[in-house]
């Protein structure tokens, strides 16, 4: 079976500053990998622990940088990694986003068979960059993926977390999963893993490469239009306390009581 697992670089702050053109400072920032990736590597890592002959292949689409973040899960027994990266890929929205990785993927790993991805990207956050990548490709997808179950009759079954409770699903191959945080310790890559890892010769793909033109990639190609990006003030005050469950009822009657709320009951 072959994966391809889709990871993303994100800026290792709370403090999002805003370039101009209102899209993510992510110059002189710290990248980690997106926490939701780190759960979509487990997931594929679980299936590779339980099937065999599971190849992984890592893609991400990012800076030159973003190479230290796929020797890491390389190390945590991922087999390749490809990092797509290009100058002309600057200002890529999801759309552009969704078409560049499809694109890699289907020239570097033509004959998939799965194509997981992480819900959601902490810093862009849309919850689009895989859905999309599923409809370029035209394949099934399953989104909000908790925990693989098995595979049977060349079908995945999955469970589904929604906010009103599980759901179990099957698909066929290939199709493309998105992956929610899951409750579990991820691994840890052991000295092995890391030197096989540094080992490991990292794939790069250019525009060219993945034979996409100019006008479909970043900035050109584009829809999404950012008028205004702004933080979220809250208008409401709030007090947080930290206290023993028997103390919490006196207190917030005291602060009802100190309202008037009470007066009025
Ligand atoms: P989500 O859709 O929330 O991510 C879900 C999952 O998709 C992730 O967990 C991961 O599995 C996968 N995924 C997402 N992005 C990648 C990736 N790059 N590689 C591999 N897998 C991925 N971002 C920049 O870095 N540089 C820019 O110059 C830039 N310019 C932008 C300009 C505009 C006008 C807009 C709207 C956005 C720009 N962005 C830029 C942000 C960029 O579009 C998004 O970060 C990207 O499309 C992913 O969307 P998201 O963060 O909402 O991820």
């Amino acid at each position: 079976m072959k994966i391809a697992l889709c990871i993303k670089q994100v800026p290792d702050t709370t403090d999002i500053k805003w370039t101009e053109n209102n899209t993510i400072q992510r110059e002189g920032v710290e990248s980690i990998i997106n926490p939701y990736d780190i759960y979509a590597t487990e997931l594929a890592l679980s299936i590779k622990s339980e099937i065999n002959d599971v190849h992984i292949t890592v893609f991400t689409m990012g800076p030159l940088q973003a190479e230290g973040m796929l020797r890491k899960v390389l190390a945590l027994g991922c087999d390749d990694a490809v990092l797509i990266s290009d100058k002309k890929f600057a200002g890529s929205d999801t759309y552009a986003t969704g078409l560049t990785l499809s694109r890699a993927i289907r020239t570097v790993l033509p004959d998939f068979d799965l194509i997981i991805c992480g819900q959601f990207a902490v810093d862009g956050d849309t919850a689009q960059t895989g859905p999309n990548i599923a409809n370029f490709l035209d394949i099934p997808q399953v989104t909000y993926v908790k925990n693989f179950e098995k595979i049977e009759n060349n079908k995945l079954f999955l469970t589904r977390e929604l906010e009103d409770g599980l759901e179990f699903v099957s698909v066929d191959f290939p199709a493309l999963v998105c992956v929610l945080q899951r409750d579990i310790d991820p691994h840890r890559a052991t000295i092995r893993g890391i030197m096989n890892a540094s080992k490991k010769q990292i794939k790069r793909c250019s525009i060219s490469d993945i034979c996409l033109s100019v006008e479909k990639a970043g900035i050109k190609g584009s829809p999404t239009y950012v008028s205004k990006a702004f933080r979220n003030v809250s208008s409401h005050n709030a007090e947080k306390f930290k206290l023993r469950k028997e103390d919490s009822v006196k207190l917030l009657m005291d602060k009802l009581n100190d309202l008037g709320v009470l007066n009025d009951v």
